[in-house]
């Protein structure tokens, strides 16, 4: 898939499997595990922002280094990002959930495989792993990595240093992968 048409669908099938993940954990979540919170929401601005920020910069590394300026990293990766906490949703609205149920690995596999089949573009696939991965090293507390099929929770401050690793060669990936498209669309005879 080319152009906008590709990054549009992109935050579709994501928003699409976050709330669909979100869906499952209500139903296949022990009652136990269902103390997710709402942020208090004098603090979700802030949050939002440091997310979005972290985005944005992910985006310009993934252009700079390759010299070229390249606003689909520079748009979805913040986007993704933000739309990650789409998982809190229930609690939003007042009803008891796990939680972070989509700051999951099998959430991320997913969205992948999605991509993989659906837009078939590794540049937009490595973008979308540096915006979840960028998003988790923002995050503090506990979140459950094998959701929706275990509601066990680890702490994510542990694996901080990590994820921030991947967020970055992601997006350093994304933005080789994005050039390299180009190189050989210019190269083929019109
Ligand atoms: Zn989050």
């Amino acid at each position: 898939m080319k152009g906008e048409r590709a990054i549009l669908w992109t935050v579709i099938i994501y928003a699409a499997i976050v709330l669909t993940f979100t869906a499952i954990s209500l139903l296949a979540s022990p009652l136990g595990s269902q103390t997710g919170k709402f942020r208090e929401l004098s603090a979700i601005p802030d949050h939002l922002l440091y997310l979005a920020a972290f985005g944005v910069v992910l985006g310009l590394l993934g252009s700079l280094l390759y010299r070229r300026l390249d606003l689909n990293l520079i748009v979805l990766i913040p986007v993704l990002v933000v739309i990650t906490d789409l998982d809190h949703l229930p609690s939003a609205l007042g009803i008891a959930q796990p939680i972070r149920p989509a700051h999951s690995l099998i959430f991320i596999i997913t969205v992948i495989a999605v991509l993989a089949l659906v837009i078939r573009r590794p540049d937009i696939e490595a973008a979308t792993l540096s915006a979840f991965f960028a998003h988790l090293s923002v995050d503090t507390g506990l979140f459950p990595p094998f959701s929706p099929i275990s509601f066990a929770y680890y702490e994510l401050s542990e694996y901080q240093a990590a994820f921030v690793a991947l967020a970055i060669i992601a997006a350093l990936v994304a933005g080789f992968l994005g050039r390299r498209r180009l190189t050989h669309k210019l190269q083929q005879p019109p």
